[in-house]
């Protein structure tokens, strides 16, 4: 006999925000208890990328929570309404048996909506065209070209168009993508020799959605793959969106064929977020997470941080973070400790390039002509890098002004470095400890002149 207990539900969310308070989303609330059964908790989700993030991101947490809220040793099973066990088999139609999997891969946010993406002036048309495009795949823009700066909303626009798109048309054959996920596919194929499948399912869907496309550059195989993906669909009149994080001609070793490819849609660009943008991104993140976020607070985080919005949902997590360690409400003194120290800009006294080759060449012991050379060891590379990555991120110069500085080298270039550190900082610990530092000296340099 089933236990019908809805009391489980309470106790188990307010365990989840007391222990995993980052994970915990409002949405949290609409997860229904179907049973306890044989040792199972079967909770329903009715929306399928929610349902698919719980299955993939949230299991033990929600196990440990349902053991917790009962006292009894459960298994935590999430189902959707579609799946339930009489529909769970559907017949494959003859032998495309891969199909699904690849579904299985396609991995999106349920953050990432149309619901949660804050409109303004920097993101408008962007904006517009992705709904036009997940109202009206191949009919509004093809392809619908999206870039912008690292994270300035390029993936969550992409997302909300899928998951829009997937709700309204039903059956339409739709896969999101990274431009990795693209080159591995088709790396794959290539050495399992099943060519012929790749291309049977890459060229079927109505709508193609690859992000960071620039990551196609001085990939000469998958180049050529992904342009004769791209016209068959086009020429059948499928939708095609990418992001990326330069227009399409600014994309280093991009051939001009695709180039030309991509300028013949529409080309949209993000751009960083203005002021009052940013307030509003700082509400609706704290809302997303059930977090209660004064006013004051909201604009001294969107005032801090201006450049990237990751930077600012950092700092919401910390706040939140911070909050339940010291027991103590959300107000601009925690906000202050929160963010104080990752205070990266210093009003009246802007960074200058001069700033940051002083700060680098001082702490790596180099010669600034060092930096400014063309030598290519790694132990001027590295630094090199850093300092332009530094630049872009504490200077308003453009790529090409800080190429210019950093001895007349081309915006791609700079891009190349930037997009690298950005990416090394992720997975090196070391190397972000001492980004970290740099930053907080760079930034000392620039208040004490
Ligand atoms: P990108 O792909 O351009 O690097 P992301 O889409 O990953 O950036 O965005 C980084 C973070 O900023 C995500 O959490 C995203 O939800 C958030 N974000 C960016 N723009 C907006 C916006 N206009 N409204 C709400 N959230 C945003
Ligand atoms: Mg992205």
């Amino acid at each position: 006999m089933p236990v019908v207990e809805p009391n489980v539900m309470e106790a188990l969310l307010a365990y989840l925000r007391n222990n995993y308070a980052q994970m915990c989303r409002h949405w949290f609330n609409e997860i229904e208890f179907v049973q306890i059964s044989q040792g199972t908790l079967t909770l329903l989700v009715k929306e399928q990328v929610r349902l698919k993030y719980l299955q993939r991101s949230c299991l033990n947490q929600f196990t440990e929570a349902a053991q917790a809220a009962t006292g009894k040793l459960l298994a935590v099973e999430f189902v959707g309404e579609d799946e339930r066990p009489e529909l769970a088999e559907e017949p494959h139609a003859g032998g495309v048996y891969t199909q699904p999997d690849l579904n299985e891969e396609m991995i999106l946010s349920p953050d990432y909506t149309f619901d949660s993406f804050v409109v303004g002036p920097d993101n408008r048309l962007a904006h517009a065209a992705s709904l036009a495009v997940a109202q009206k795949p191949g009919k509004a823009y093809n392809p619908f070209f999206v870039h912008g700066g690292v994270g300035l909303g390029k993936t969550h626009l992409l997302q909300a168009i899928s998951q829009m798109a997937m709700r309204m048309h039903r059956g339409m054959r739709i896969f999101y993508t990274s431009c990795n996920g693209f080159m591995t596919h088709f790396m794959e194929a290539v050495q399992a020799g099943q060519m012929a499948d790749f291309r049977h399912r890459f060229r079927n869907f109505d709508l193609l959605i690859v992000d960071d496309i620039h990551d196609l550059s001085k990939r000469g195989p998958s180049q050529e793959e992904f342009f004769h993906t791209f016209n068959s669909l086009y020429q059948a009149g499928r939708q095609i969106v990418l992001s990326s994080d330069a227009p399409p001609n600014e994309i280093p070793d991009l051939e001009e064929r695709l180039t030309s490819r991509f300028n013949c849609g529409l080309v949209a660009n993000i751009e960083r977020p203005c002021y009052e943008t940013r307030v509003a991104i700082v509400r609706s993140k704290a809302q997303m997470r059930n977090i209660e976020l004064p006013d004051d607070c909201a604009a001294y985080i969107a005032s801090r941080l201006d450049s990237n919005i990751r930077e600012m949902e950092g700092a919401i997590t910390k706040l939140q973070g911070l909050s339940l360690l010291e027991q103590a409400p959300i107000n601009m003194e925690l906000c202050k400790k929160a963010i104080g120290e990752q205070d990266t800009s210093t009003p009246g006294s802007p960074t200058t390039i001069q700033d940051i080759l002083n700060t680098i060449s001082n702490y790596y012991g180099l010669r600034i002509t060092d930096l400014l050379s063309k030598r290519r060891h790694k132990s001027i590379a590295l630094p090199r890098q850093i300092g332009m990555y530094l630049a872009r991120k504490h200077t308003r110069f453009s790529l090409g002004e800080i190429g210019g500085y950093f001895g007349g080298r081309d915006h791609t270039t700079v891009m190349h470095a930037i997009r690298s550190i950005d990416s090394r900082r992720t997975g090196d610990r070391h190397l972000d400890d001492e980004v970290r530092r740099l930053e907080e000296l760079v930034i000392q340099t620039g208040a004490s002149l």
